[in-house]
């Protein structure tokens, strides 16, 4: 019996990066998957992927849809429930830090609202649209944030990052909330990961990999020298979503991002460099 046999997983953002992992591994374990995003051509990659990984058609859904449309938001809950009947884990991956050219203090409220919307209010809205649902299986919640939440400030970025904090405390003030019912809600807080995520910002191919490769070089970005990869985040959400292996975790955030919030830019350096 493979680890999610039976269970029925819905992973926003699925169409790419951390989502698309995500939910290849759900497959190779059994699971029946909703994948969802806006882009059908990529959506469609990750299908082969999974039909390849030997998931049969009948065990996946596929939904396009935009997360910051009501209609979306019902179509991704109502035709996982047409087709498998129920919920038993919601992953809240999608998510952006959208780019318009401005930066820091000079970022826009529409800015504002567009990024709060997606990182924010859509995970808010998809627990509502599935909470019943999932307290019915007794399920699971795993939200995607990022350490650009966490405590350190990303100046330039102040909207993604108060974004990721907010779904920060809103994972715990939920976890608190539906445990009473069986439903534990975790997440997990990548760090720098590979994904198609610079380029949604805008940055082109060559950028995107002088970025990689200055951060994996440097060891006050990235201690541990190597830049994520989606599958070592897809790893920690299928840990967090499941029961047998995480059962007493409840309401918190996972980091993994090799050890970049461990270092500040003193710490970077050593002493014997600056005398
Ligand atoms: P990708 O850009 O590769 O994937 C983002 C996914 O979100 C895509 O599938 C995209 O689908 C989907 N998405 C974005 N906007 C919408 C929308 N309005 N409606 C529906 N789907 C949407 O990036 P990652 O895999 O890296 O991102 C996954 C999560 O990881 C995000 O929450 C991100 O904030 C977080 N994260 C990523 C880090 C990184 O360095 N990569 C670091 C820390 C956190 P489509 O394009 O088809 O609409």
């Amino acid at each position: 019996m493979k680890r999610f046999s039976g269970k029925t997983v819905i992973i926003t953002g699925s169409s790419s990066g951390i989502g698309r992992a995500t939910a290849i591994l759900f497959a190779k374990q059994g699971a029946q998957v909703t994948i969802t995003g806006r882009d059908a051509e990529k959506l469609e990659d990750t299908k082969k992927v999974i039909l390849k990984a030997a998931c049969k058609p009948h065990d996946l859904n596929i939904v396009v849809a935009n997360l910051t449309d009501p209609s979306g938001l019902d179509e991704i809950v109502k035709s996982t429930l047409d087709k498998f009947g129920k919920i038993d884990i919601l992953v809240n991956n999608a998510g952006a830090n959208i780019a318009d050219g401005t930066t820091n203090t000079d970022q826009s409220i529409e800015l504002y609202h567009r990024t709060f919307q997606i990182n924010f209010q859509a995970v808010v809205e998809m627990i509502k649209k599935t909470k019943n649902h999932l307290i019915n299986t007794k399920g699971e919640i795993v939200n995607v944030s990022s350490v650009a939440g966490d405590s350190q400030a990303l100046a330039a970025t102040p909207y993604y990052s108060s974004a990721k904090a907010a779904l920060n405390q809103y994972t715990r003030c939920v976890a608190l909330d539906l445990i009473q019912y069986g439903v534990r809600v975790n997440s997990v807080s990548p760090g720098v990961v590979s994904t198609g995520f610079l380029g949604a910002m805008g940055l082109p191919d060559d950028a995107k990999g002088k970025v990689e490769s200055f951060m994996a070089s440097n060891k006050n970005c990235i201690p541990e020298g190597v830049f994520g990869k989606p599958n070592d985040i897809a790893e920690v959400i299928l840990f967090l979503a499941d029961r047998k292996r995480s059962s007493y975790i409840v309401g918190q955030s996972i980091i993994a991002d090799g050890g970049t919030s461990l270092v500040t830019g003193m710490q970077a350096y050593d002493i014997q460099d600056m005398i």
